[in-house]
């Protein structure tokens, strides 16, 4: 155990999650790589944890933030803030939700909260809808709409939560569905569960579910969820926190999959958009946004520092069609991971779009999730000089692959190969 991880133990929560059996201490990274304490170079299959959007150390932002630093670093919003005023600008217009209004918090557990305060307060419901397997932060309230329970810590919650189906399908009676079949069976779900209930005030949902392994329901599932919701006056609200800014490559917002449903009414953000700089927010209809009769603030939401950097990284994005990238790139990848996995026994199933790449592992010739095989992947994968994620609960058994925006397609081969290395080594 290094001196590093031992004081950690000794300060930090058991609870706080850490990746390897012998940590590891990132010092500095560029472009899609990072070093770790020792010297060893990683090539970055994680993107920090989807929050290293661009790349890192990416000049344009590192520029922008010491700029911004050397001016000011922090007043109050309850003075004019120009870049606050800019960026909500640039993410009204992108989130397609008509007269929209931005609201910045400093992480996507509190953008998720601040959804549901007004989502409670606008339907006067304290009953949410929530999917099953999904994860949605770590507040009293996002916890208690996590279906993931294994990183819910505590099950007591100030709201009501029931859970709909339409996340997992490699196992449990949704298994061998076709898409159409998946979804009619899932619409009946949720219908039959309305039937007995006062309308809940939202269906809060991530368009793919990201602590949830990178489980993909079939495009169309939420504009078919959304009739429903319409007939009760139940509010969606769509937790982009890891879909958003073009991740998925097709498109710039997961909802837009589900595009036949319109925009949902509210969508929350957070982790890329500040390429590693705490911003998460709230895009919401006037009429929800507004629709609180008090005062309220966030003292670092909004604050000139992080939205310099959300602007520089949002604009180089565009500019460099990052969302293209990743569908290029992010395809070739899935091909290339598709073609691997056929080889081998313990893989049940690629799945994903663009850069945000799920790979569910099982016990060779069964059907059985693998979660201590998965764990045995990231550690070859280190050996390897890749580093990538797992999926949380019940579904550790997942790969996930979301690397930074620019990744090139000979990065991609690099990294395919280091995980074909690191799987055959763990099976
Ligand atoms: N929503 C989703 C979909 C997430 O993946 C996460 C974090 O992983 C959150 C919300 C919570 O965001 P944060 O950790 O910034 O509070």
């Amino acid at each position: 155990m290094t001196d590093l991880y031992a004081r950690h133990k000794a300060v930090l929560p058991d609870w706080l999650a850490l990746y390897y059996e012998d940590p590891i201490e990132i010092t500095h990274g560029e472009g899609r790589h990072v070093w770790d304490a020792q010297g060893k170079k990683y090539l970055d299959f994680f993107g920090g944890i989807l929050t290293t959007m661009t790349a890192h150390a990416l000049p344009e932002v590192t520029k922008a933030v010491s700029e911004q630093a050397g001016r000011i670093i922090h007043t109050s919003t309850l003075y004019l803030n120009r870049p606050m005023v800019d960026l909500a600008e640039r993410i009204a217009q992108l989130s397609g939700i008509p007269d929209a209004r931005v609201f910045f918090t400093t992480s996507g557990t509190e953008a998720n909260d601040t959804a549901l305060m007004l989502a409670t307060a606008y339907r006067q419901s304290n009953q949410i809808l929530a999917m099953r397997n999904s994860y949605h932060g770590r507040s009293f309230s996002a916890v208690g709409i996590t279906g993931n329970k294994s990183w819910s810590p505590t099950s007591l919650s100030p709201l009501q939560t029931l859970y709909v189906h339409g996340g997992v399908r490699t196992r449990g009676p949704y298994a061998g569905l076709s898409d159409a079949e998946f979804i009619a069976a899932c619409v009946e779900d949720l219908k039959d569960l309305l039937g007995h209930i006062r309308p809940p005030a939202a269906l809060i949902a991530e368009p793919i579910q990201g602590v949830g392994g990178f489980t993909t329901p079939p495009d169309g599932l939420y504009a078919a969820f959304r009739e429903v919701l319409d007939e009760h006056g139940i509010l969606w609200i769509s937790d982009e926190v890891q879909t958003g800014w073009g991740r998925t490559g097709d498109h710039f917002w997961g909802w837009q999959a589900h595009a036949a449903a319109g925009p949902p009414d509210m969508l929350t953000f957070a982790k890329g958009i500040g390429n590693g700089m705490s911003i998460g927010g709230v895009v919401a209809r006037a009429e929800i946004m507004n629709c609180l009769d008090s005062n309220s603030i966030s003292t670092f939401g909004g604050s000139p520092v992080t939205m310099a950097a959300g602007l520089a990284n949002l604009t180089y994005l565009l500019e460099h069609d990052l969302q293209g990238n990743a569908r290029r790139v992010g395809g070739l990848l899935i091909e290339r991971l598709r073609a691997i996995a056929a080889q081998l026994d313990g893989v049940r199933e690629v799945r994903g779009r663009g850069l945000m790449i799920g790979v569910e592992l099982v016990r060779p010739g069964s059907d059985e999730a693998n979660p201590r095989g998965a764990s045995a992947v990231l550690e070859a994968a280190r050996e390897q000089g890749l580093l990538i994620g797992k999926g949380g609960g019940h579904n550790t058994s997942a790969l996930r692959i979301a690397p930074p925006l620019s990744l090139t397609v000979a990065e991609a081969e690099e990294g395919a190969a280091m995980l074909e290395r690191a799987l055959r080594c763990a099976q």
